[in-house]
C-alpha cells in the first residue's frame, strides 16, 4: 500500500541550529528556510549504517566521503525503479544515492552542492568559476575565459557577478603534469580493440579495469605493461606480457641521463611516502643500482 500523506511534507532547515525543521520556525526561535527536495517528500534520518554506506560508495568512487563526521542528514526516497534516496545535508541535497539490482552496487549521483564537499578546498568559497590547466597560462596573461576552459563554477553565480577564476587543482601533481605530456603529445591515449581478449583479462575479478586494459593493450601492441598492482604483474606473468613498475622507469630515465642520481632517490622516496612499498631488500638493490 502506498504512503499516504495529509497536506504537504515540508521540509526545513534551521541555518541557526543546522538542524533539520519540519516547521516554518526553529525551537530556537530562528525563522527555517525551505529545503527543495524531489516530491513527495518521503523523508528519514540516517542513521549511522546509512551514513557509513554512503561515505564507503564515495570513497570507493571519488576518493573522499560526501558527509562530514557528526553531520546530520536526511533521506529522501526518491521515486524509481531501484531504490533510490536523496541524500540532504547542510539544508542542501548534495546526491542521489541509488543501488543498481544488475551489479547489486550502490551508485552515488552526485549535485554540484555534493561535488564540492567530494572535492575539497571549494567549499567553504562562492562564486568560483574552475577552469582547465591548459587555460591558465593564457588567462594570467591578461586573456578572457572562454566557455570552452571552464570545467566548473559555483552554482549560485548570476550575470553580473565578480568571481574568482581558478587554476584545476588536484591532490596528486601528477594528474597536471600527466595533461601537460598528454597536450605535447609525449604520450597518448589509446584504447585496447580487442574487446574479447579484454573480457578475459576481466574474468580475474581482482584486476582493475584500468589495469586490464593496459594488459590487453600491452598484448596487441607486444609493447611493455606499466604495472604496480600486484595481482595485474601475476596476470602479466601468466599472459607473457613483459611488464615493469614505476621502479624501472625512475631508473630507465635515469639511465637515459633524464634524471639525476638525487633525483631519482628522491623519486623513489616520495613513492615510499606515498604509501609505495617495498622490502628493504628491494630497496637496497635499487640503491645499489643507482650508484653503478
Ligand atoms: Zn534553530
Amino acid at each position: 500500500m502506498k504512503k499516504m500523506y495529509l497536506g504537504k511534507l515540508v521540509l526545513h532547515w534551521c541555518p541557526q541550529c543546522n538542524l533539520p525543521v519540519l516547521g516554518e520556525t526553529c525551537a530556537c526561535g530562528c525563522s527555517t528556510q525551505k529545503v527543495n527536495i524531489t516530491p513527495p517528500g518521503d523523508i528519514r534520518p540516517a542513521f549511522n549504517y546509512d551514513i557509513d554506506y554512503i561515505n564507503n560508495t564515495a570513497i570507493e568512487m571519488f576518493g573522499a566521503p560526501l558527509i562530514a563526521t557528526g553531520k546530520i542528514a536526511i533521506l529522501n526516497k526518491v521515486p524509481s525503479d531501484d531504490r533510490m534516496e536523496e541524500i540532504i545535508v547542510d539544508g542542501a541535497a548534495l546526491a542521489n544515492i541509488r543501488f543498481v539490482i544488475e551489479s547489486k552496487k550502490w551508485v552515488l549521483l552526485t549535485r554540484m552542492e555534493g561535488a564540492v564537499r567530494l572535492f575539497p578546498g571549494k567549499d567553504k568559497r562562492s562564486k568560483w568559476v574552475m577552469i582547465d590547466a591548459s587555460a591558465v597560462g593564457p588567462i594570467s596573461g591578461g586573456a578572457s575565459t572562454l566557455a570552452p576552459g571552464v570545467i566548473d563554477a559555483d552554482p549560485e553565480i548570476v550575470p553580473g557577478d565578480e568571481v574568482v577564476v581558478e587554476g584545476k587543482k588536484s591532490g596528486n601533481p601528477e594528474v597536471y603534469l600527466i595533461e601537460k605530456i598528454i597536450a605535447r603529445r609525449i604520450i597518448t591515449i589509446k584504447m585496447p580493440t580487442d574487446k574479447q581478449y579484454l573480457s578475459h583479462l576481466k574474468e580475474n575479478t581482482k584486476i582493475h579495469n584500468g589495469d586490464a586494459q593496459v594488459l590487453a593493450l600491452a598484448s596487441e601492441l607486444y609493447g611493455i605493461a606499466l604495472l604496480d598492482d600486484e595481482e595485474a604483474r601475476g596476470m602479466a606473468e601468466i599472459e607473457g606480457i613483459e611488464h615493469h613498475g614505476t621502479i624501472y622507469l625512475l631508473l630507465r630515465m635515469k639511465k637515459m641521463g633524464l634524471l639525476t642520481k638525487e633525483e631519482t632517490i628522491d623519486g623513489l622516496n616520495e613513492m615510499l611516502h606515498k604509501g609505495w612499498r617495498c622490502s628493504t631488500e628491494l630497496y637496497a638493490e635499487i640503491l645499489k643500482k643507482l650508484t653503478i
